[in-house]
């Protein structure tokens, strides 16, 4: 039988290597059956002998992660909410071409950001106004990937190949660039605003500007929080190896630092947002929950403009963002009625 559904699968995906096609099943929701086939040296034999093509990437990265290539967890060093780091914003525009913006593949970004790009000033000078084109264009500017420890999909800014096709994914490049990075002048310009004095003219920025990712806004420090008590703890994690800006002489407070850069309706939506993942997490053993069912309705929840596509209606129909994490709440525990009465509504419009 495991032949068979491998002989499909191959048969569907067969313009991907190995690697690439474990990648797009972990990212469809079935990493519990890449995991059972690679736990199994007879089925990985039967990789082998359905296609040579995929038998050279078996003895290569014994990687098989669900977070790509590219993408590391760092541990900074932990700060108090009361204490101070040291950080020269300044510096990133006198002396550094956006470090921290390359070579990292995959950026986490969350919901909020992805409808805060979208409604973004910085979004126009690509054309960007819908979800679709964040995950339809080829190469997509936004990807989401399946996260096995919380059993769900994230949206991740895919970066840019740097010398090679644009179609190669970022982590068979070289090099790789945040899509959103641009020359400081263009960034300046584009915005109709006056370059600081301070700049130098290689610098690098954001097209996004304040309206970037909240892990943008907020490096040097990550912001994270405990999954059984939700405990909210900060450290202070250099962005790229020697910084200018870290380590200066200018020191910050952590508390003015965080409210300058996260308002606090965006703090509320991300508690929100970290209580259903808690909860969600907390039921992650429940088999009374469809999780595949759960992952397709998040699928078309982050991609809200493509199912409003499909039944004719526009942007303009797109809900809230706090409804659409409603459905994504309800659905995670099982509840798939609030999805399904948007449907129906759609539906009604239709
Ligand atoms: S934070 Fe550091 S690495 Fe990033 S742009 Fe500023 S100076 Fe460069
Ligand atoms: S979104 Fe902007 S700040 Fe964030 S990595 Fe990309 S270019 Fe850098």
């Amino acid at each position: 039988m495991y032949q068979q559904i491998l002989e499909m699968l191959l048969g569907k995906y067969g313009d991907l290597s190995y690697s690439e096609l474990t990648e797009t099943l972990r990212k469809d929701g079935l990493g519990e059956f890449v995991d059972a086939i690679e736990n199994d040296p007879h089925l990985m034999e039967l990789i082998a002998d359905i296609s040579e093509e995929y038998s050279p990437d078996l003895s290569g990265d014994p990687e098989y992660g669900i977070i790509p290539v590219g993408v590391q967890q760092v541990i900074g060093i932990p700060v108090d909410y009361h204490g101070t780091i040291r950080f020269d914003p300044q510096a990133c525009l006198k002396a550094c071409k956006g470090e921290c913006c390359r070579n990292k593949n995959y950026l986490m970004i969350n919901i909020n950001d992805m409808f805060r790009i979208l409604s973004s000033k910085g979004a126009q000078f690509y054309d960007i106004d819908s979800t679709i084109d964040l995950f339809d264009r080829k190469p997509p500017l936004v990807e989401l990937f399946y996260i096995e420890k919380y059993r769900l999909f994230f949206p991740y800014i895919r970066y840019l190949p740097v010398g090679a096709d644009v179609h190669t994914r970022p982590e068979n490049a070289e090099e790789s660039t945040c899509p959103f990075l641009h020359p400081i002048h263009e960034v300046y310009s584009y915005h109709k605003r006056a370059l600081p004095p301070w700049a130098s003219k290689d610098a690098w920025g954001c097209m996004l500007m304040e309206d970037k990712p909240t892990v943008c806004r907020l490096s040097p420090l990550g912001r994270s929080a405990g999954m059984v008590t939700g405990k909210v703890t900060y450290e202070y994690l250099p962005p790229a190896v020697d910084c200018p800006a870290c380590e200066t002489h200018v020191e910050v407070k952590v508390s003015d630092y965080l409210s300058s850069m996260v308002s606090s309706a965006e703090e509320q939506q991300q508690e929100r947002f970290h209580k259903m993942l808690m909860s969600y997490h907390g039921a992650a053993t429940s088999k009374e929950v469809d999780r595949n069912r759960v992952n397709e309705i998040i699928n078309h929840v982050y991609n809200i403009d493509g199912l409003l596509h499909e039944y004719g209606l526009d942007s303009q129909h797109r809900p809230r963002v706090e409804h659409l994490v409603e459905m994504v709440f309800a659905a995670s525990h099982g509840n798939f009625s609030v999805y399904q009465q948007f449907i129906d509504d759609l539906r009604r419009r239709v």
